[in-house]
């Protein structure tokens, strides 16, 4: 039986589409220890997994707001918090990789940190990959700005300085494409389809695009309405009062059922007075919605996208990061989503419209949908990564 160690950043939506891959292992006999968050301890817990925090070692959970604001924007600053954390880390986790000799480390794309312990203690790897991968084919879908790559080679120097660091602690490191970049040598589980996947066939046989993993819907919602438009802008950056106030207006007694999601930070208060065809919550159980939705308005989070196109729901997408930018603009190419001109009352009321009026949206989001049933799922996962493990 093989050990097996997970690194993951604390979210949602980076954890989530590992943990159906890491109770695949664990029912197959294997050990998998899983590095990680007090904020994710339970669900990884639930999987049979051994958690160990790393809170106290990582440099962003303690950044002040303003600072937390210039990641990822500031590539310098980025890099410089990738590798405090990793520095952070170095000794307590390369101490117990050393005493543990896992047969191989999975770390999450973004847990730059796991590559970076794996490459200096020569274990192997897998890099799991939660947005779409990346090459230079599929890099341009993101559209990087002329703005982003010239802040990116003013910070290079900077960034180059803290890569020494890593250098200077044993890691076989040359720059910081080293521990960013999906490469065609580093195996690699996307969890994703190969039809959805921007540009699938220029990535190496080290990739396995395996699909997304939709956990099951709790309970099921009651369809009031012939039409049910779903409205979430996602976990994160969900603070969008305007925005709800203006789909409310949208759609306020029509003959839409509307069901929408707003997150903890807006009071129901807030919203005002809802006509009796509108729901509106916290929190809902998306899969449950999305069993019955027929149209989306969603910010494009991979994960939200991802399960729309699953049940083959149509979306109406408002992109707030290049991230979801860039699964935009994936779904625009294959026709199963349009962009709303604005986002006042009547574009978001046209968008929807012409959703409806278009059985070609329903029927695209049905066939990539149908791609994803195709995929061989957290037991393609599990495969892929036992393939590697040594011994
Ligand atoms: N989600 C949910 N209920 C809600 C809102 C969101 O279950 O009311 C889930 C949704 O199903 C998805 C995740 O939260 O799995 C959101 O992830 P995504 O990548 O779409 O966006 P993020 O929240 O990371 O911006």
């Amino acid at each position: 039986m093989s050990k097996i160690v997970f690194f993951c950043i604390p979210a949602h939506g980076h954890t989530n589409p590992t943990l159906g891959v890491v109770k695949e292992l664990v029912s197959r006999g294997h050990e998998v220890w899983y590095y990680s968050y007090e904020l994710m301890r339970e669900k990884i817990e639930d999987t049979g997994a051994k958690f160990i925090p790393c809170d106290k070692y990582d440099r962003e959970q303690k950044l002040t707001p303003k600072e937390a604001e210039r990641l990822g924007g500031d590539i310098a600053f980025s890099t410089e918090v990738l590798v405090d954390t990793t520095l952070a880390l170095d000794d307590a986790v390369c101490r117990e990789m050393e005493q543990l000799k896992p047969d191989c480390i999975v770390a999450d794309s973004m847990a730059v940190w796991g590559k970076a312990v794996a490459m200096k203690l020569g274990i192997p790897f897998v890099s799991s990959t939660t947005t779409f991968a990346f090459n230079k084919h599929s890099a341009k879908i993101m559209k990087q700005s002329p703005k982003g790559l010239l802040s990116m080679l003013f910070a290079m120097p900077k960034v180059n300085k803290h890569i020494k660091r890593l250098q200077d602690k044993g890691y076989p490191i040359n720059s910081i494409l080293d521990i960013i970049q999906n490469d065609d040598n580093t195996h690699t589980v996307v969890y994703t389809s190969p039809e959805f996947q921007p540009c699938a066939d220029t990535f190496s046989d080290k990739y396995a695009f395996v699909g997304p993993s939709i956990r099951p819907s709790t309970g099921s919602i009651q369809k009031e309405r012939e039409k049910l438009v779903y409205i979430s802008m996602g976990t994160v950056k969900n603070r969008m009062l305007p925005f709800y106030r203006n789909c409310i207006a949208a759609f306020e007694n029509t003959d839409y059922q509307v069901i929408m999601s707003v997150g903890q930070q807006v009071s129901m208060g807030e919203l005002g007075e809802l006509s009796a065809n509108i729901k509106a919550f916290h929190r809902v159980d998306q899969i449950a919605v999305l069993e019955k939705a027929d149209v989306f308005i969603s910010h494009c989070g991979m994960n939200s996208a991802s399960e729309s196109l699953y049940f083959g729901v149509p979306l109406v997408m408002l992109p707030q990061t290049t991230e979801q930018g860039g699964v935009a603009e994936r779904v625009l190419q294959l026709g199963a989503g349009i962009k709303p001109e604005g986002t006042n009352a009547a574009s978001i009321r046209a968008a929807v419209n012409r959703v409806f009026d278009d059985p070609s949206y329903r029927e695209n989001a049905a066939a990539i949908g149908a791609g994803f049933r195709r995929c061989t799922g957290a037991a393609g996962g599990a495969d892929k990564i036992l393939s590697l493990c040594r011994g």
